[in-house]
């Protein structure tokens, strides 16, 4: 089975994907955490993209899907949860393109809908973990010791595009390009609506709903 989240920047895509990872054993694709360790890597594709991502543009499709493309290749056979990919409806269409190669699809396409009020304070109070990737929020996740990881004991520290001008830009670019993908899915009927305004358990429990619901949890389950 194979799954993808989507919804504006702080919707909760990556906090969701991490629990499903842990919790049903799927495969998360985050093209921001591997765009991210592009740039940490110094690599060609994290030059190109660090542009792009420090404005709070889109990086080109070209770029995402061929990252995401090597890492659906070494990795046949999983159970994938797709994490801010895509994010526009012409990487949708690569996607279901290179699926099947593979003979593969998407099961379900969860849109992830929260308030844009919330968005705002989520990703401007959002601090990460330099190391782990853990995130915690100034406000309603604090560390136990000022700007130290709980977790590994790493320096934790806010997103260059977590701030307040770059986060509207994000914003701007989600309803333009990313939120169309609405569509896309509705007409091949894998859209699922999930109100994520609410507390992350129950966000949760209501993905697990929809995955139970057509039996196909036991299935993940099984092949894990
Ligand atoms: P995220 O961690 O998913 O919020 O992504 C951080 C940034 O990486 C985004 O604001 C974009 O600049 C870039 N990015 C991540 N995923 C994609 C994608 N699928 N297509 C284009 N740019 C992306």
């Amino acid at each position: 089975m194979n799954i993808l989240l989507f919804g504006a920047p702080g919707s909760g895509k990556g906090t969701q994907s991490f629990r499903l990872v842990k919790e049903l054993g799927f495969f998360q694709i985050s093209t921001g955490d591997l765009l991210r360790q592009a740039i940490k890597d110094s690599t060609d594709l994290g030059k190109l993209a660090q542009g792009f991502i420090s404005k709070g543009d889109l990086v080109p499709d070209d770029l995402v899907i061929s990252l995401v493309s090597d890492v659906i290749k070494k990795n046949a056979g999983k159970n994938f949860i797709f994490d801010g990919f895509p994010r526009t409806v012409s990487q949708a269409r690569a996607l279901d393109l290179l699926l099947s190669k593979f003979s593969i699809k998407i099961d379900r396409a969860f849109f992830l809908d929260v308030i844009e009020s919330s968005l705002v304070s989520r990703l401007s109070g959002r601090r990460v973990c330099k190391n782990c990737n853990t995130t915690y929020h100034i406000l309603t996740k604090q560390t136990q010791k000022e700007g130290v990881c709980d977790l590994c004991g790493a320096e934790v520290v806010q997103r260059l595009d977590d701030k307040e001008d770059v986060i509207r830009n994000r914003l701007k670019t989600y309803s333009e390009s990313t939120f169309p993908l609405k569509d896309y899915y509705t007409s091949n009927g894998t859209f699922v609506l999930v109100d994520g305004n609410q507390l992350e358990e129950v966000v949760y429990s209501n993905l697990l709903k929809h995955l139970k619901i057509n039996n196909e949890l036991d299935r993940v389950s099984s092949k894990c």
